[in-house]
């Protein structure tokens, strides 16, 4: 991909390594900080580290994830070019889905790493991440939604992401939320209501955010006084 990021990209710490601000911090080996989404501009957010994650520090490195990078790479994005981040930093035990106590400790970290990453779009993978950004409901559902309007105003997100998130609703393209499906391989198999694979729409959904994201690049760049070639 040949699109510069917009952001230098800056490698200061994003949180304590040694955070003890829930109890995930009791049965961690590592915390997952995120990643920055480079030139592409797109940072992938997942649920949680699993058990590869906890034990190496460096997120999405599991079989979804390797998903994740060749869904990507269709598109010519390396790994080294989107950022990757978590609902929460460190995994819960036997990769139970993160308690609320859990979620409200964590979500503010990941709004500061937005704000400071500044992503052109946030690719929300599963339906943790989902639900945080976009509120209840399934994950189809808001699939169909981001089709028809990709820009999210925040206002069922997580409180935690709702106060901290406030100042990228001013941006010109917004904040552009693009949901998809968990990519493990027992979502991946699964179908979706219209009937069509999960993994399928998965595909699609990569290829829309790496779309709002060029989109996002050129406004960007025409406010900037830039001519598009
Ligand atoms: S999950 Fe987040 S809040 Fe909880 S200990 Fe880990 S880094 Fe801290």
């Amino acid at each position: 991909m040949s699109q510069q990021t917009l952001f230098p990209i800056d490698d200061t710490p994003l949180g304590s390594p040694s955070c003890h601000d829930c109890k995930l911090c009791q049965v961690r080996t590592k915390i997952v900080f995120p990643t920055h989404p480079a030139a592409s501009g797109i940072l992938a957010i997942g649920e949680a580290p699993g058990a590869e994650e906890d034990v190496t520090g460096e997120g999405f490195i599991g079989k979804a994830g390797k998903k994740l990078d060749s869904l990507m790479a269709a598109h010519g994005i390396a790994r080294s070019q989107y950022g990757r981040a978590n609902v929460v930093r460190c995994r819960p035990p036997g990769n139970r889905k993160p308690d609320t106590e859990e979620k409200e400790a964590c979500l503010p970290k990941l709004a500061a790493a937005i704000l400071k990453f500044e992503p052109r779009v946030l690719l929300l993978v599963g339906g943790t991440a989902v639900e945080a950004f976009l509120g209840k409901g399934l994950v189809f559902d808001h699939v169909m939604q981001s089709r028809r309007s990709p820009v999210c105003d925040l206002g069922k997100a997580h409180k935690a992401l709702r106060n901290g998130l406030r100042p990228l609703l001013n941006r010109q393209e917004g904040l552009l939320c693009v949901p998809m499906p968990h990519t493990s391989g027992l979502a991946w198999n699964r179908y979706a209501k219209d009937g069509s694979r999960w993994s399928e729409i998965g595909a699609e959904q990569v290829a829309l955010a790496v779309h709002q994201a060029k989109i996002a690049y050129d406004i960007n760049r025409t406010s900037r006084g830039e001519k598009l070639l």
